[in-house]
């Protein structure tokens, strides 16, 4: 490639500011590549309006502003997408021999998030649905952010602070398959996620949706949702799910994930009757029963009595009355539909606990985002796509 002086093909080569740049003779740079170093030589333009340097084969090769390698710099967004800096750092070097500092690997998966952030905002390409029956799952999940990215934040803290920004996640998948005992599976390989710190609420005022909804949107674009004969979104109470719901897919069938329904009862039994006590448990089991039977008249009752007396009885309370319609479970059973957002609460915690809540991190949030964009790009399977649109970009 040294001996190639193609690259030099003339006197003066036009800069990015207008005016022409001059040719300053071959310049070396050392880049880290998956076989190891390489020395370049390349021609190098001078702009002295600007007073910019560039060198044409840099952009041909995709290494400018880098001394990495496309190939190590891809290395280095999977492995960063899976694990923390440190360890692809280390996995890095003992897997490819190439060596990258934690804080390099830093650098170059949040630009290369950056760049998959951008994409998805620009590309959405709609596909037919994947079956004839969509599930869409909204949830949110707090991740520790750097004192920093805090200030001025409510939040759950003793002094009124707060230690997390929320990340909000979308995912779809389908469930056509049936378990053992008839129960919908998810189906392998059929879910997407996309998720960002976002706010999903819009005031009356606003003219445009919420980021996450737009982003909601894109997502459920893409995976054909609103094409699909069965729409199902599925959430835990919080009311911006079903608000966004409402709006944007209004014909959707909407309903509480079982497993949070059955957990606020279970919150409520330990709060009347104390945590370890034999009459929480039996409590707990007669309304779980009720639920799963349809009897949301008996779980009112039984609320009611203690609604008056104890916090979270009312909070349940209320929270049941809200929902009623989106807790008829064997109702949504008998048409063979999935209750549960075990995909939702498992996108959660895989997608973005699994790699931002560990020990020891703090994030900004533009940091968390690109990781966050760069994760959820590699389990959606769309990496090899994001990476021939960026290839193709430099051609
Ligand atoms: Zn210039």
């Amino acid at each position: 490639m040294n001996a190639d002086l193609s690259d030099h093909v003339g006197p003066t080569l036009r800069c990015a500011c207008g005016k022409a740049a001059r040719y300053a003779g071959r310049h070396d740079k050392t880049t880290r590549s998956a076989l190891g170093s390489l020395r370049l030589s390349r021609a190098y333009y001078h702009c002295d309006a600007c007073e910019a340097g560039f060198c044409p084969r840099d952009r041909m090769l995709g290494i400018e502003d880098t001394s990495l390698s496309p190939a190590v710099t891809r290395m280095v967004g999977l492995a960063a997408a899976m694990v923390s800096f440190a360890e692809s750092s280390e996995l890095l070097a003992e897997l490819a021999g190439v060596s990258v500092d934690p804080k390099q690997v830093e650098r170059t998966a949040e630009a290369l998030g950056r760049d998959i952030d951008d994409d998805e905002r620009r590309v959405v390409e709609p596909e037919p649905p994947t079956a004839t029956t969509m599930y869409l799952g909204m949830d949110g999940t707090g991740i520790p952010m750097r004192a920093e990215e805090l200030v001025g934040r409510d939040g759950k803290q003793p002094d009124g602070s707060s230690k997390t920004r929320e990340v909000k996640l979308v995912t779809l998948w389908s469930a056509e398959g049936k378990d053992d005992e008839g129960i919908p599976v998810r189906d392998a390989g059929s879910v997407s996620y996309s998720a960002a710190i976002e706010s999903a609420a819009r005031r009356d005022t606003d003219e445009t949706p919420s980021e996450f909804a737009q982003r909601v949107v894109r997502e459920a674009t893409r995976r054909g949702f609103d094409e699909a004969t069965r729409k199902v979104v599925l959430g835990d109470g919080a009311p911006w799910i079903w608000n966004l719901a409402d709006e944007h897919f209004p014909d959707a069938i909407q309903i509480v994930d079982l497993y949070h329904a059955k957990g606020h009862l279970f919150t409520v039994a330990k709060s009347i009757y104390g945590a370890t006590s034999d009459l929480a448990r039996q409590w707990g089991k007669q309304r779980r029963d009720e639920l799963d039977s349809g009897d949301l008249d008996g779980v009112l009752a039984a609320l009611r009595v203690h609604a008056t007396v104890d916090e979270e009885a009312r909070k349940c309370l209320d929270y049941v009355t809200k929902n009623l319609h989106r807790m008829r479970y064997p109702e949504f059973r008998a048409k063979g539909l999935c209750v549960s957002s075990g995909v939702v609460e498992a996108g959660c915690k895989g997608a973005i606990g699994t790699r931002c809540k560990r020990p020891g991190m703090h994030w900004t949030v533009a940091g968390a985002d690109a990781i966050i964009a760069l994760r959820c790009c590699k389990l959606s399977g769309r990496f090899e796509d994001f990476w021939e649109r960026r290839s193709a970009g430099r051609r």
